[in-house]
């Protein structure tokens, strides 16, 4: 499920789409991918459980991407009365560093079992299902997943510039979630445009793109139109997403498909 789409501090700050958020699931293993502002009230208004998370997935520690990390290990834990979930996280996100403060409040630290730190390359498992960590080029520093079932690959690539082989990095991935922030013909720092959009899923092939995380000038120019000029130029199928947005990937797997999957 999608919960949020928005995609820059304009869009964050003036809510145009509600803050970032991915709920990832797989049977009973459930993924919160980097939580924006606001997005655990707004998972909660969806009818979510977060006491079933099995882990919470930081990429890097710009606000839309972890402003409610505390407040998800909170709801995860029952405000840290139960010591459990998985956090997966870089380690400035989770101790902070010299540029910035850990993202992460010692106390929510101590609330979940187990903290993986990450790292580019690095495999991590959580129940059944491998997380292979690829580090992108961001003004922070930031990571891409690849998240693996017996039957399907999710690629998850937030936000980075388009350089050579990040393309090789996420091959082999049957559904590719994309931070697409800027439209055709705007380009901004360590973030991706929709030319670079054609470019990733033309080098990847998966079967299905899900475009999100939507800045304020792709919001003006409108998802939707950007997305029917990107498909005239790929062969994969393309999904926009929307705040509340639920897609069953499970028919794009190339394998298989034996376990179902929702998010
Ligand atoms: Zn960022
Ligand atoms: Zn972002």
């Amino acid at each position: 499920m999608f919960l949020g789409t928005a995609g820059d501090p304009i869009a964050v700050s003036k809510q145009l789409r509600r803050s970032n958020g991915i709920l990832l699931k797989f049977n009973d293993v459930v993924f919160f991918l980097d939580p924006g502002p606001g997005s655990m009230a707004n998972a909660l208004s969806h009818g979510l459980n977060l006491r079933e998370l099995s882990a919470l997935v930081l990429s890097h520690g710009h606000l839309n991407h972890s402003g409610d990390a505390n407040a998800i290990i909170s709801a995860m834990t029952l405000g840290g009365l139960d010591k459990r979930g998985i956090l997966i996280a870089p380690k400035a996100v989770v101790f902070g560093d010299e540029k910035r403060q850990a993202a992460i409040d010692p106390f929510f630290r101590d609330s979940v079992e187990k903290i993986l730190l990450i790292e580019d390359k690095k495999r991590v498992a959580v129940a059944d299902i491998d997380i292979v960590v690829e580090k992108l080029i961001h003004d922070e520093d930031c990571y891409g997943f690849r998240f693996l079932s017996s039957s399907l690959s999710i690629g998850y690539i937030p936000d980075t510039e388009y350089f050579s082989g990040l393309i090789e990095k996420f091959k082999d991935t049957d559904v590719l979630i994309l931070c697409v922030q800027n439209p055709f013909g705007f380009s901004s720092h360590y973030r991706l445009n929709a030319e670079d959009a054609v470019k990733i899923i033309r080098g990847i092939k998966p079967s299905l793109a899900i475009l999100t995380h939507f800045g304020s000038k792709m919001l003006d120019a409108d998802p939707i139109f950007v997305a029917r000029e990107l498909r005239r130029q790929v062969d994969s199928e393309i999904i926009v997403a929307k705040d509340g947005l639920v897609v069953d990937p499970s028919t794009y797997s190339i394998g298989s498909v034996q376990s179902r999957l929702k998010f």
